[in-house]
């Protein structure tokens, strides 16, 4: 994997007033640090246009419990490139003992976003240290969220591809409510078995529970943000937020959609061929 040969920082200053900014019903402005969205704050993002010889650049977006997480990490694996999910870089951040984490953990449990200036800059923070290690290229997972998000990473970087994943939301509720997390080593499993009728010209949808092994099965916890209400707000969120992201890089010519067939085993070779990516002997071999 080729490392990243220049690394530069770049500075995005956002426009006053931009329209596209989230309302600030939606968005949380910790005190102290950010800046709601008429203030013209400004936020920074590695630069990494001009790296020349570089793997992929692919940013995934869907509603929450739709899957970005597994399909990331298992196309990261086969590709070679790091999976950097900003859910889980604040979810450290509020569990570390910093001086945002109370407040960061008000607003996950509420089911909010975080300002940009934050994500933005945990994500940097990430890109740098990965960079410094020699990892090049990644793929972006709850990231970006708001149009200004998008804007200022289109600013810094050329995407290969941003692929939506979706599910119908009935769907997803379900496996937030079902989803368990292992304390110790970390796994993501789930614990709902999802059987949906097809209707109005819409297939059905069986998903199988994702069990965990017998050494994980005592330690498993369920995310804060994941009871039914805070879901629903997570989706409300979603639905203002995010759906307008998918329609700035639908104008682009970037978005691919990928309307999820079922569970793991269905979905996954469907997805790798709809992405031209052959899994052969699990070596990367990718045509995209
Ligand atoms: P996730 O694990 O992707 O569901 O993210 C968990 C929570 O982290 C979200 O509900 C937000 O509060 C916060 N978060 C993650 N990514 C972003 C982002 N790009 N912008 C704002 N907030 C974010």
């Amino acid at each position: 994997m080729a490392a990243l040969s220049r690394f530069l920082r770049a500075t995005a200053t956002a426009a006053r007033g931009m329209s596209t900014v989230a309302p600030e019903s939606s968005v949380i402005y910790p005190a102290g640090l950010a800046a709601g969205p008429n203030m013209g704050s400004s936020v920074t993002l590695v630069e990494t246009r001009d790296l020349g010889e570089r793997n992929v650049q692919w940013v995934f977006l869907g509603c929450p419990g739709v899957g970005k997480g597994t399909y990331a990490s298992r196309l990261s694996q086969l590709l070679g490139v790091p999976h950097i999910a900003t859910g889980d870089l604040v979810r450290e951040e509020l569990s570390s003992s910093g001086p945002l984490a109370q407040q960061l953990a008000a607003i996950v449990n509420q089911g909010k976003l975080v300002s940009d200036e934050i994500v933005i800059d945990l994500l940097s923070k990430r890109l740098e240290n990965g960079a410094a290690k020699g990892e090049s290229g990644f793929i972006l997972d709850g990231f970006p969220r708001t149009i200004r998000q998008a804007e200022i990473l289109e600013g810094v970087t050329d995407l290969d591809l941003v692929l939506n994943l979706k599910l119908r939301e009935d769907v997803l509720i379900e496996k937030c409510l079902g989803r368990r997390i292992c304390s110790q080593c970390g796994g993501n499993f789930n614990v709902a078995s999802i059987s949906v009728k097809g209707e109005n010209g819409m297939p059905g949808i069986y998903m199988a529970p994702l069990l965990p092994p017998s050494h994980c099965t005592s330690k498993l916890i369920t995310r804060s943000d994941d009871t039914e209400e805070v879901v629903k707000e997570r989706l409300r969120i979603y639905n203002e937020m995010s759906k307008p992201v998918e329609e700035f890089y639908t104008s682009r010519g970037k978005l691919q959609e990928f309307d999820l067939p079922g569970g793991i085993s269905e979905s996954w070779p469907k997805l790798l061929e709809a992405l031209n990516i052959e899994d052969s002997d699990h070596k990367q071999s990718a045509a995209a």
